[in-house]
């Protein structure tokens, strides 16, 4: 089995840089009325300065056999932050790929591949038999998915133990 992973809440840590905590709805809205995708563009350099996840280490060891493809929906403005991101926590020789992709793109993509799972934690995806999802409030009511990953142990074994 090979693996793609999501950037945000899998590998970059954004929603603590931004807000501080993890958020316990998707569609988040401060107490002065603004959403996420608003509240990084007041922090835009939280696309830059963002600490990893606790799923980094593991991810960071599997890119270094298998180079990862990383799937995550950016707005066009956002992109090279990101990368250099992505360049500041992987060398070029561990990533093999990074697509600009919506949620939709992303299942409709992975449907479509045979042998590959993604790594992710959207939480309003149709259905999540090709979707290994890492765990939040927000998304703890997807029961049935290929796998659950709620700590570093779920990450380490769902990559390692299927090599
Ligand atoms: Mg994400």
């Amino acid at each position: 089995m090979r693996f793609v992973f999501d950037l945000d809440s899998v590998i970059r840590n954004l929603h603590e840089r931004v807000i501080g905590f993890v958020p316990p709805i998707w569609d988040y809205t401060s107490s002065d009325g603004k959403n996420m995708w608003q509240l990084i563009e007041d922090n835009i350099e939280s696309l830059v300065n963002s600490e990893p996840t606790s799923y980094y280490e593991t991810i960071h060891r599997y890119s270094k056999i298998f180079p990862i493809t990383i799937w995550t929906a950016q707005p066009i403005t956002w992109r090279d932050s990101t990368e250099k991101w992505i360049k500041n926590h992987f060398s070029s020789e561990e990533i093999k790929d990074i697509q600009w992709l919506m949620p939709e793109e992303k299942y409709s993509t992975i449907n479509k591949m045979s042998d590959c799972i993604l790594v992710e934690d959207y939480p309003n995806f149709p259905e999540y038999n090709k979707i290994a999802l890492v765990v939040f409030p927000y998304n703890w009511h997807i029961n049935s998915c290929y796998a659950h990953i709620r700590n570093p142990k779920d990450m380490e074994a769902l990559l390692f133990n299927n090599i």
